[in-house]
């Protein structure tokens, strides 16, 4: 027997005991006649003792073993005289009387420690040593949970877990698609699946009513940071519901993640439009974390003969409360934040709301106490709170005005790691239109149906159909969407006419299903959650990469099994590239 115990479990209760003990040598102290090894496993340290006058051969066989060995000792738990508070093992140690070496290690690369001196790129090249350090194997064991606890739930709501295929049909709409050529069908090619969108709703139109799957997707996007070309989804669809049912479904699903996760009661996510969203926070993800939400002060900023607010479509306030302590350097700071060519304002206007009531801003030449206090009324500015003002085309400076709350909130400690605040955002625009062609895309697919109110707009005006879709933000950060989908032939035909298809392309791509439409389909609906996303945000890392066993480096490159890699001649012939 390997083992009897794992090296996270003996406690004081257990001294006296013989026990044996397998893992990895984390550290070895060498003080002449004694020598003390950490000894790790996936639970935890154990401290090993081996003492020269006991055993000289065996202190002396201890003192030879190198990091990464791995062990098996037996010994008996003693109670330790120099205890550490710091790890629940640490009031005990095990005095060895048998030690086996089961397999010698090179010494590694870099430190296999809660901190380590290995750079990113080393630890993904030896990422299975990397895998060995606690606060990344944490992560994983994490990502272990969330699973566990998206299964359970959705086992229990009735949802059913059905697999879909990996190589399907390539259709040009959304991202790239990774491609695998078909060796048996000479010159074609599969596509592997960006989401398994079509499939679960032929699911639903087969009756299987509620469907679920923690999937790999894939998407050959140009690399942005923090994307991975393979990712987690967990994709669901169901039958017969509205809106409201699905995101009660899966807030159900997101709230029973962050107790079982993080033990913490996310709350009741509150819904915003889309129009309400962009308005108050200037971003179809808002943080909820913080406040500072814009004012419009169009009306009393406008006519003062201020040029470059009355050309303007909108002139934008947020309020920072207790701002009124930036130093003029600060605001020097700010000013050049937005004027950052990422973020391309043309200047930053403030206005200080003394603590006496006086008001003090960058543009006094044109506006007097009385304006300013209109501004101050509007943006329910207190005295010692300053006011951020942008002004310009509406879109662009809701845009730039996002990016300084978050730099904001980020600055003044407003976006704190361990709280967590979702919202729903709802009724997106259907579609976008492409500003040099014309063309119009579907916002987030061409299965969304538009809000059944506005369909006759689809032929009038495109841009102002909403969609009956939705969005899940946590923390500002996108981590699931989905919609309400056609299921009526004559309007996804429509709507594959206004992104401008030919019938024979919707034909060709799409037929299948818009012929399945016409078998029955009932009215159906779904999301999509990213799974390393929510993973990242629950186990509060800024990088997906860190919560994915085997992930890419930021090319798309595994740096372990050094892929993608070149194909031999043979292999290309055979597959007749
Ligand atoms: N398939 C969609 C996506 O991957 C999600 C959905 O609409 O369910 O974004």
């Amino acid at each position: 027997m390997y083992r009897t115990h794992t090296s996270g479990e003996l406690r004081i209760s257990h001294v006296g005991q013989e026990v044996s003990l397998s893992g990895w040598v984390q550290h070895r102290r060498d003080f002449g006649g004694m020598t003390f090894i950490d000894l790790r496993d996936r639970y935890g340290i154990t401290q090993l003792s081996f003492n020269e006058e006991l055993n000289a051969d065996l202190n002396e066989k201890a003192r030879k073993l190198g990091r990464e060995f791995v062990i098996q000792v037996k010994g008996e738990v003693i109670e330790r005289s120099n205890k550490n508070e710091n790890i629940p093992t640490g009031d005990i140690e095990i005095k060895v009387n048998e030690l086996n070496i089961l397999n010698a290690s090179k010494v590694p690369p870099f430190t296999i420690e809660e901190e380590t001196d290995g750079g990113e790129e080393l630890r993904l090249k030896y990422r299975y040593l990397d895998l060995r350090r606690k606060p990344v194997q944490e992560k994983i064991v994490l990502r272990h949970l969330l699973n566990k606890t998206v299964r359970n739930y959705l086992d229990a709501q009735g949802f059913i877990d059905v697999e879909t295929p990996y190589l399907i049909k390539s259709t040009p709409e959304g991202a790239r698609d990774f491609v695998v050529p078909s060796r048996l069908n000479d010159g074609e090619f599969y596509a592997l699946p960006q989401s398994p969108q079509t499939f679960k709703q032929l699911l639903m139109v087969s009756g299987l009513d509620k469907y679920y799957q923690i999937v790999k997707c894939f998407r050959d996007e140009d690399f942005r940071a923090d994307r991975q070309p393979e990712f987690t989804q967990i994709d669901c669809e169901m039958s017969f519901v509205e809106r409201k049912d699905v995101l009660n479904t899966f807030e159900g699903l997101i709230r029973k993640v962050f107790m079982e996760v993080k033990g913490i009661d996310l709350g009741e996510i509150p819904v915003l439009s889309y129009d309400e969203a962009m308005r108050r926070f200037g971003s179809d993800k808002p943080d909820m974390r913080f406040g500072m939400e814009f004012n419009d002060i169009s009306d009393v900023a406008q006519g003062k003969g201020f040029g470059v607010f009355d050309s303007a479509e909108s002139v934008i306030a947020i309020n920072v409360s207790g701002g009124n302590s930036f130093t003029r350097k600060e605001l020097d700071g700010f000013t050049d934040y937005v004027k950052r060519p990422q973020i391309g304002a043309k200047g930053l206007i403030y206005c200080r709301i003394n603590e006496d009531g006086t008001f003090k801003s960058s543009v006094d030449k044109f506006f007097n106490q009385d304006d300013l206090k209109q501004w101050a009324t509007q943006s329910h500015a207190q005295p010692g709170d300053i006011l951020f003002v942008l002004s310009g085309d509406t879109a662009a400076v809701r845009k730039q005005m996002n990016e300084l709350r978050l730099h904001l909130g980020n600055l003044l400690g407003l976006r704190k790691r361990d709280e967590f605040r979702g919202v729903w955002v709802v009724d997106f625009p259907l579609l976008e239109q492409d500003e040099e062609s014309g063309r119009w895309h579907a916002m987030h697919h061409p299965f969304t149906s538009p809000v059944l109110s506005d369909r006759e707009l689809m032929k009038t005006d495109p841009g102002a159909v909403k969609a009956n879709a939705y969005d899940l933000a946590i923390n500002g950060m996108e981590v699931g969407g989905g919609s309400i989908r056609i299921h009526d032939r004559e309007l996804q035909q429509e709507m594959f006419d206004l992104l401008g298809f030919t019938a024979e392309e919707a034909q060709a791509q799409f037929g299948f299903l818009m012929n399945a439409f016409e078998y029955g389909a009932p009215p159906h609906g779904g999301i999509a959650f990213g799974l390393d996303r929510l993973a990242a945000i629950l186990a509060g890392t800024e990088s997906i990469r860190d919560v994915i066993a085997f992930p890419k480096n930021n090319m798309g490159r595994d740096l372990m099994i050094d892929a993608p890699s070149p194909l031999n001649e043979e292999q290309k012939k055979e597959l007749g590239l």
